[in-house]
């Protein structure tokens, strides 16, 4: 073992004032820090645990706008009776996360900060146009998402909450790895008042990006027959253990189908 100094702050501006310590790290859920630390893929000298900052937990649905804490677990968000009736797509997403377990104790926080290129959530945010709010600004989607593991985030900056307007449809789909339930493909479609947005987690060699294919296919009809015969490139995609470039193109066009299937139900 090797020591870590533990911190519990009770706000936001506690929380940054205490990671300007040493070589601290932000603490959530822990899902994917505490193994990292396990493993000395991260070895912090402090760990500031955002999980008991009541400011930093909750959803909030007021008409069709849409706060989640950055704070609040996946059990939550999955849980959570206003989502469910405000954006259900995202209510089932959360639900679709990891096991128990996890859901209870990871935060979408976390997730998002992470950025694993096969998280669920990167998906969502994207095609959902959200806007991620730390103590410093509010950042886009767009931007927000830099790459593999990669956020626009700078050191020591703390999310705070995701906003975004609830779409007039969406859903996601997932083909998940059965041993960890993280997507090998994952599709996100939302229709909202500027149009269609999908993105696609799992698949792509840069993390999470939108399917401009699929979009330009979907704006015209939003419809599962819009992506009839659709194919998308294998270019740019991953080949791992799990599924090549092209099972990973061909499984992004199926669950894009299901997906819009699912938001027109
Ligand atoms: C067995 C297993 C299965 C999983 N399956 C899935 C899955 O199917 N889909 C999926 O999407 N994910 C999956 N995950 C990941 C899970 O969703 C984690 O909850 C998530 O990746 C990290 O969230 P956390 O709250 O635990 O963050 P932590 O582990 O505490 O932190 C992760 C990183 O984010 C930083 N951080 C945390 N909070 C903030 C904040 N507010 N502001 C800035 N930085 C912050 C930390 O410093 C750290 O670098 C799985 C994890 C495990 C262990």
């Amino acid at each position: 073992m090797y020591s870590v100094n533990y911190h519990r702050a009770a706000s936001v501006n506690e929380a940054a004032k205490l990671i300007k310590s040493g070589d601290a790290k932000l603490l959530s859920g822990g899902m994917t820090l505490i193994p990292a630390m396990k493993t000395r893929l991260a070895a912090p000298s402090d760990l500031v645990d955002l999980s008991r900052i009541k400011e930093l937990q909750g959803v909030k649905v007021s008409g069709k706008t849409i706060a989640i804490g950055a704070g609040t677990t996946h059990h939550e968000v999955a849980a959570d009776e206003k989502l469910k009736k405000a954006c259900p797509a995202l209510a089932h997403l959360a639900s679709l996360i990891g096991d128990p377990a996890v859901r209870y104790k990871g935060t979408i926080g976390g997730s998002i900060a992470n950025n694993d290129p096969a998280a669920d959530y990167p998906a969502a945010l994207l095609a959902l146009d959200a806007t991620i709010a730390t103590n410093k600004r509010e950042i886009g989607a767009d931007k927000f998402f830099k790459g593999l593991f990669e956020t626009a985030l700078k050191d020591g900056e703390i999310i705070t909450a995701v906003t975004f307007t609830a779409p007039a449809k969406a859903a996601y789909e997932k083909f998940r790895n059965p041993a960890s339930r993280y997507a090998i493909a994952g599709v996100f479609v939302a229709k909202g008042k500027d149009g269609v947005r999908v993105a696609v987690t799992g698949a792509g060699d840069d993390g999470v990006f939108r399917s401009k294919e699929i979009e330009a296919a979907l704006a015209k009809n939003f419809a599962a027959a819009a992506l009839d015969g659709m194919k998308v490139p294998a270019k740019n995609l991953m080949s791992d253990i799990h599924a090549s470039a092209d099972y990973r193109a061909n499984l992004i066009a199926v669950m894009a189908k299901r997906a819009v299937a699912a938001a027109n139900a």
